[in-house]
């Protein structure tokens, strides 16, 4: 559902606080040329996400779920030059898109695509000397629904006290209620919201949202 009252006040929005960013609108650009589905975060989620990276005062992010790297960017902006931004991308073709968005918006030295299944490179993540040393300071899970609890167990590996966690896409129309679906997409929102609610290390709420993209919301915790 997109209603157009959301959309105009989003671009309200956009018109204040937002100001006129070529390099993002080609990333979108870029992105509708290579066939991507336009499923990125909205320019307002983007830059909330940036704000997100910088209230933590990050120097290392992770993504799970690149497309064509359009929050990868909003995100990336807010780390400081020695920083970096580890996104994981399943589909060869998304991450082809998103390696040269994220290289015209001169970001490549901080962003490190890596392309597979995330669940088969979170483990060697986890093993990497750089990861041990330096957890993860904010950490953004946007890829298949069906795996959000699989991704925050491998968030909380990642993390140390204070790592905040942010995950995408969990109101889904406010289908999230319904326990009886069989959308697999709303049984993975659930299963995000039964494993932070649950897990004694998280302290975590989540917001509605509505605008450009319809009706949704996300997760956002704090690892204790
Ligand atoms: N975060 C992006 C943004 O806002 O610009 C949007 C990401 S899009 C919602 C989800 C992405 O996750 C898709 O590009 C999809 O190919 C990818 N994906 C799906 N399943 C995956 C998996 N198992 N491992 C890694 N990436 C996956």
């Amino acid at each position: 559902i997109i209603n157009p009252t959301w959309s105009a006040v989003d671009g309200y929005i956009v018109e204040q606080l937002l100001p006129k960013d070529a390099v993002l609108d080609a990333v979108l650009e870029a992105n509708k040329a290579g066939g991507l589905p336009a499923i990125d975060v909205s320019p307002t989620q983007g830059k909330l996400l940036h704000m997100f990276a910088k209230m933590v005062g990050a120097r290392r992010i992770l993504e799970i779920g690149t497309l064509g790297g359009y929050s990868t960017i909003w995100m990336a902006r807010a780390l400081p030059e020695d920083g970096r931004l580890i996104t994981l991308e399943c589909e060869p073709h998304h991450a082809e898109v998103a390696k040269a968005n994220i290289a015209s918006a001169g970001l490549e030295a901080v962003v490190d695509i890596r392309v597979g299944a995330a669940l088969d490179i979170l483990p060697k993540l986890a093993a990497e000397a750089n990861t041990q040393s330096q957890p993860f300071d904010l950490i953004f899970i946007d890829a298949d629904k069906p795996n959000n609890a699989n991704y925050l167990e491998w968030a909380m590996k990642l993390s140390r006290p204070g790592t905040v966690i942010v995950c995408d896409n969990v109101i889904r129309n406010g289908a999230v209620i319904d326990g009886k679906t069989s959308d697999v997409k709303v049984h993975g929102s659930r299963a995000a919201f039964e494993f932070q609610g649950s897990h004694p290390k998280l302290t975590a709420t989540a917001l509605q949202t509505v605008g450009s993209k319809g009706y949704d919301g996300f997760t956002i915790a704090i690892v204790e």
